[in-house]
């Protein structure tokens, strides 16, 4: 029988306006292209996190929104326990400022406690940046892969000592225009691509499914996912700001 994989989708109604639900639905489908069972939980604030979830995604959201999700997933406690037994948390714009140490939000200079799994700190920037964004990641087996992916965000992140970056940029902001994209710390993973940044880069799916699964998960040829890629790359160079 094929081993159930379950994906948790965090509050969809405070943390699901940039259509990063996406990401949830490429994680279960290449998990059934791979021979797994995947479950989608979708769980909104009021009730508890599940215990059982080998990916946690987090999404993008609004100032206000981001807020209250902050303070239903302290008063949680869950991504702390989901980490703690090595599950992934891939966390996406809001969702990676959440997951950081604190974050600011609009003119508001009072920092946000954060749920600090990983060490970013997050302030507003000079401008907002929004476009495409074209990084390079390290990939899997440190073979150097194109990430694609639109970003959106008025918070620059920067990284403390223990994160380490998730990607150089190529074209767009990042963090905070310092070249680095994303944070990485064990298992938790933020960025700042929309895309969803998973559908249009699924080599880095494959690789939150292989952490989460403790396994290198085999290529899965797929020729429109190819092509997808390379007009998305032509695109992101054609817009570069
Ligand atoms: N509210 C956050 C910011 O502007 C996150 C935006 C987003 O999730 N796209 O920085």
């Amino acid at each position: 029988m094929a081993e159930r994989v379950e994906i948790v989708l965090v509050y969809q109604s405070l943390l699901g306006i940039y259509g990063d639900r996406g990401n949830a639905t490429v994680l279960a489908k290449r998990l059934a292209w791979h021979g797994y069972d995947p479950v989608l939980t979708v769980v909104e604030p009021g009730d508890p996190l599940p215990d059982t979830g080998s990916v946690y995604l987090l999404g993008g959201g609004e100032d206000s929104a981001q807020i209250s999700a902050v303070r239903a997933l302290q008063a949680d406690g869950g991504l702390h326990r989901a980490v703690d037994r090595g599950a992934v948390v891939f966390a996406v714009c809001a969702g990676y400022q959440i997951v950081g140490r604190s974050f600011t939000v609009g003119d508001n200079e009072e920092a946000i406690e954060g749920l600090g799994l990983l060490d970013v700190t997050t302030t507003r920037g000079p401008v907002r940046a929004v476009g495409e964004i074209l990084t390079r990641w390290e990939g899997h087996d440190g073979d150097e892969q194109w990430i694609t992916g639109f970003e959106n965000h008025g918070g620059y992140t920067r990284l403390g000592p223990s994160a380490r970056p998730l990607a150089r940029v190529e074209i767009g902001v990042g963090n905070c225009n310092d070249g680095t994209e994303g944070a990485v710390a064990g298992t938790v993973i933020g960025t700042y691509p929309h895309g969803p940044v998973l559908a249009r880069n699924p080599a880095l799916a494959d690789h939150v499914l292989g952490l989460a699964l403790d396994t290198t998960l085999p290529p899965l040829p797929r020729p429109e996912l190819d092509e997808l890629r390379r007009q998305r790359l032509v695109a992101v160079r054609r817009s570069a700001r």
